[in-house]
Parts: structure tokens; sequence; C-alpha cells
């Protein structure tokens, strides 16, 4: 459990890098992926955090080392909500999608959730407490995958998770993952939170780390 910048948090990494913000308000606790593990969410307390206080979670895409965990979260903490764009929503509400969650591949079974809200079109704001969550919709790993960038005391913080790919067959599209790469590019992040890869910063390390991936 990190703090990145003031009251965002790297939590830790159980299949994919978990990010937490603390909107100081009765919106509580905002997740950004749910990762493979409870225990790595409960690790918020060690930093004075309640584990039950995460009222909000925002999925960025179907796989399941990014929504593993959201059963269980669920089931030690009802009032999560959770959050993800309409083009990945049935594999993340309905059993029978191990294909594309890859939760076959990871020799897992999954746990479906409900959504309290399908994301619709390129961007949706989610506004908890004081904070703006944009969603950008950047499909290509998976069709519905989004960004989140939220901004703290003039900083923006992108929460891009796998906008390193890759590019699976029958899942991905290659042409939308380069043209959603040039979209996030263009958001002119100051803090990268990758969802495998770390968190990168300032704001010209972001861009040449983005630019390694477009062809
Ligand atoms: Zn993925």
């Amino acid at each position: 459990m990190k703090e990145i910048i003031k009251n965002v948090y790297h939590v830790g990494d159980s299949g994919c890098s978990v990010f937490l913000v603390n909107t100081q308000s009765d919106d509580g606790l905002v997740l950004i992926d749910c990762g493979m593990s409870l225990s790595l969410i409960k690790n918020i307390s060690r930093a004075g955090l309640d584990p039950k206080n995460i009222k909000n979670c925002i999925i960025t895409h179907f796989h399941i080392d990014h929504i593993g965990a959201c059963s269980d979260l669920k089931k030690f903490n009802k009032n999560v909500k959770f959050f993800a764009h309409e083009l990945d929503a049935t594999a993340i509400e309905e059993k029978g999608h191990d294909h594309e969650t890859a939760a076959r591949w990871y020799g897992v079974s999954y746990t479906p959730v409900k959504l309290e809200k399908r994301l619709k079109g390129d961007l949706e704001i989610l506004k908890f407490g004081q904070c703006e969550f944009k969603c950008i919709h950047t499909p290509g790993h998976t069709p519905g995958s989004i960004v989140v960038v939220i901004e703290v005391n003039k900083t923006k913080v992108l929460f891009g998770q796998d906008l390193h790919g890759p590019i699976i067959p029958g899942v991905s599209n290659f042409n939308d993952y380069q043209d959603s790469l040039r979209k996030i590019l263009d958001l002119k992040a100051d803090i990268l939170c990758e969802g495998h890869f770390g968190i990168y910063q300032p704001a010209e390390r972001v861009e040449r780390y983005i630019k390694g991936y477009i062809e």
C-alpha cells in the first residue's frame, strides 16, 4: 500500500495492480479494479483505511485478473457498487464467458457480480464526493475497455490499466487499440497508473510509455 499522490493509493498487485482513491466524502473509497484477492484489498486497513468504506469500484475491463475478487468483495462489503462499460458488461454480470474473461486460461472460476450502472458511449463522468472520475471508452484490448482520469491538485492521474495490451485473438481489435492509444496520449496525463507495469511520472515519461505501444 503506497500513496502515489494525496488520497490516491497503489493498494498492491494480485493479478493486476489495484488502485484506490479516498474521496473523503460520504461516497467513501473508490477502487479501480479488484484484482484477484480480497485479502490484498483488506490490506488497506494497514494504512488506516476501512475496507468496509469501499463504496464504489470502477472496472476497467472484463479480464479475470481485474475482476476475480469482485464477488468476494461484495460478500465482504455489500455496500460496494460496480461500474463498467456496457460493451464488457455481459461477461462481468453473467456466467459462461470464460473465454472473454480468460478465467479458463487462468484456471479459475469466476462468480459474476451485478453492475450498478453500465457506462455508455465515449465518456461518462462518475462524481464521487468532489472528485470527478472521467471514464473514457478506449476499446481494443477488449470491446468495453475504459481508462479513468481524475484530477488531484491540478495533477492529472490516469488509470490506464491494460493500455499495454495484449491483443488477444477473438477478443481484441488491433485498429481500435491503436486509435485508443492515440486518444489516451492526447489526455496528456501527469501520472500513469498502469495495470501491470507500475506507475509512471512525470508527463514526459507517461508520453514515452504510451508512444512505445503506438505503431
Ligand atoms: Zn486485460
